[in-house]
């Protein structure tokens, strides 16, 4: 996918004929976490709207944004498809994609009316918290989710079960909260979120509801788990961490803020112009990665703009190996048959 970056005499990344920049000049270290940029779930959801561009043209319509990266939108978009907010705005009997962030089962609903041709690129992670959702609130349950309010995969898991579910954001949210049954209590997480920060919600929630239940396994997802672990790896060592990847992106955003907890300057940005010289004075080593919704060649674009201020050398960390791969919906590896996958998913 290209980067969409127009590197050129006015938007040159890092302009050594300016003075703030040859300020900055010399020799560095970068750290580069590994794991690090896409996940399974990014790459099957762009996967998708790429094939049906091939196979349908364009427009594709997709329901907000396919994945939070601002290149990735601006790619697609060049290419036709067409990102709307509600699927008011498509025109009756089109191709929707949902987004990896998942929907309510009220938008699959809507799909089904409307007669549009539904496709869904929920991360199948995503999907696992919706099933245990409606899990829970079959044996009747309080479901209290930890999550950040607004963010679409936590307005589509509270959708799967509206009446049973409650919204935590932060431990002090635990004292407040008014539960009909105290001993029918489950707890799910959004997929993002900061891995310790949420056990402590959990560790909360334990102490005031004893009989508090949860998902046979963590749903904060690999991708982000391994992403902070790896960033947790080189912290320490850094003097300065550059996250790649785009404000809306949650695990992102999760990766900037574990760094600062550690007294490390850490910046988000969404490309190489991100870049300020002034946080480069005095840094000699620099940790970077890159949030699973970031392309892999905008952190290259960093490197190699890097290089330009002196010699670089890049040490890799890996803390662990990815070899998930999620396999297309269903309705995209057979032939597509319109409405299927919104059907597919209102029957289980
Ligand atoms: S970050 Fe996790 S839940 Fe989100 S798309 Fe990637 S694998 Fe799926």
């Amino acid at each position: 996918m290209p980067t969409g970056l127009k590197p050129g005499p006015d938007r040159g990344p890092i302009d050594m004929t300016q003075p703030q920049w040859r300020a900055v000049a010399g020799a560095r270290t970068v750290l580069l976490a590994s794991p690090r940029s896409f996940c399974a779930g990014v790459e099957r959801a762009i996967d998708v709207v790429e094939q049906l561009l091939r196979e349908r043209g364009a427009p594709v319509y997709v329901r907000k944004q396919i994945v939070h990266n601002t290149h990735v939108i601006r790619d697609l978009t060049a290419r036709g498809a067409v990102f709307v907010e509600e699927l008011d705005e498509v025109p009756d009997g089109a191709v929707v994609v949902f987004s990896a962030h998942g929907v309510s089962p009220m938008v699959r609903q809507e799909a089904v009316r409307r007669g549009l041709d539904a496709v869904d690129a929920t991360c199948p992670l995503v999907t696992k918290v919706h099933n245990e959702a409606r899990r829970f609130a079959r044996r009747n349950d309080t479901i209290i989710l930890i999550g950040h309010a607004g963010h679409e995969e936590v307005e589509g898991t509270l959708g799967q079960a509206p009446e049973h579910t409650i919204l935590v954001e932060h431990v002090s949210d635990v004292a407040d909260l008014e539960i009909p049954d105290p001993a029918r209590v489950s707890y799910l997480t959004q997929t993002t979120l900061a891995t310790d920060a949420t056990m402590t919600v959990v560790d909360a929630l334990r102490e005031r509801f004893p009989r508090l239940r949860g998902p046979a396994s963590d749903d904060i997802c690999y991708a982000t788990t391994n992403r902070q672990d790896a960033l947790r790896a080189i912290a320490e060592e850094s003097e300065l961490v550059l996250v790649v990847g785009s404000v809306n992106s949650s695990n992102s955003v999760r990766l900037v803020e574990l760094a600062r907890r550690q007294n490390i300057p850490a910046y988000l940005i969404d490309d190489v112009l991100g870049i300020q010289p002034q946080w480069l004075a005095g840094v000699g080593v620099i940790g970077l990665t890159a949030g699973a919704s970031a392309p892999p060649q905008l952190l290259h674009r960093v490197l190699e703009a890097l290089a330009e201020l002196g010699p670089l050398t890049v040490e890799g960390r890996t803390v662990a190996r990815e070899t998930v791969h999620f396999a297309p919906p269903s309705s995209i590896t057979a032939r597509h048959k319109p409405h299927s996958d919104a059907l597919e998913q209102e029957e289980r």
